[in-house]
């Protein structure tokens, strides 16, 4: 039974979410502090946050990405001023307390790994299927790092069936990957209409299914998880897990066991992750 305090920072592109617990089922006095252009009014707002919590004993950031975990920074974003920034050292030469720095969708993984759809499983990956896409990738119960860490949301996807001549994608650096044909701007450029509009009959979920299954297989040929979690505002449309599934299974043609398919269940995983990273960099 852990005493200590901890405290939790989920930074976002629009905005950041601050927590402070002794577990993270139970996270406490949740403010937002919106991202500034300028990183240092937002570290200043952060800081003095965590200064009203001197308790604290470690901090957990879950950052937006892609981040350089050897320097605490974001390593690449199209947010002026934030390209680089040592958010980490900034915090921690502030707080003076050990911070763990993880990705936003690497701390939601372990969320749902240690509390969630995937409690109990060694390997687990979470997707979020949103303004972008990103997943976490948990074995052995920890997320993975590697050279950078894993960028599932630029998989390279083939074209779904029905649209070989249509909709190029929308992604900056790679055009028709994953995000750029199966994330949520993805879908409301391709047929004019934002993704919530789309009534569940309509062709642009078979092709939606059809990019999530490809994600799902190479998931399953790659890292092999036990279970593979899709959350992220597309996901609202239900309808679309059955369908993954159904494709994913076409798509797999026997060859070897799927991952399950599962929603999440935690209502803030980024940052019940985030208080997990400061629990272990407090250790
Ligand atoms: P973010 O990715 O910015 O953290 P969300 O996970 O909520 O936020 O994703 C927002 C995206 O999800 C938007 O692009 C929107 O098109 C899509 N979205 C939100 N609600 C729905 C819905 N009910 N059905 C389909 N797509 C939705
Ligand atoms: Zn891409």
């Amino acid at each position: 039974m852990s005493e200590a305090m901890f405290g939790a920072i989920e930074a976002g592109g629009t905005k950041f979410v601050l927590a402070v617990g002794r577990s993270p089922e139970e996270l406490e006095d949740i403010r937002r502090v919106s991202t500034s252009h300028n990183p240092l009014e937002t570290v200043a707002e952060v800081v003095a946050y965590f200064e009203r919590h001197p308790e604290v004993a470690a901090l957990g950031v879950a950052s937006f990405g892609p981040v350089d975990h050897r320097t605490g920074s974001i390593a690449n974003t199209p947010k002026a001023g934030w390209k680089d920034f040592p958010l980490r050292d900034a915090l921690r030469r502030a707080l003076h307390v050990p911070i763990g720095f993880e990705t936003d969708v690497a701390a939601a993984a372990l969320a749902e790994a240690r509390l969630g759809a995937a409690r109990g499983l060694k390997d687990s990956v979470y997707m979020t299927i949103g303004t972008g896409i990103g997943g976490g990738v948990i074995v052995n119960g920890w997320p993975v790092q590697g050279l950078v860490h894993p960028e599932i949301g630029h998989l390279l996807v083939r074209r779904a069936p029905e649209e070989l001549e249509g909709y190029a994608g929308n992604c900056p650096y790679h055009g028709g990957c994953l995000e750029g044909m199966a994330a949520g701007p993805a879908i409301q450029a391709r047929w004019g209409r934002p993704a919530h509009e789309l009534p569940e009959e309509h062709a642009a979920w078979r092709i939606e299914a059809d990019y999530l299954a490809q994600m799902c297989v190479n998931l399953a040929f790659t890292v092999s998880p036990e279970m593979i979690v899709l959350g992220g505002g597309v996901m609202a449309q239900h309808h679309l897990y059955a369908m993954v599934r159904a494709r994913a299974g076409e798509l797999m043609n026997g060859y070897v066991a799927l991952p399950r398919i599962e929603a999440p269940v935690l209502q803030y995983p980024g940052l019940a992750g985030a208080l997990m990273l400061a629990q272990e960099a407090g250790r």
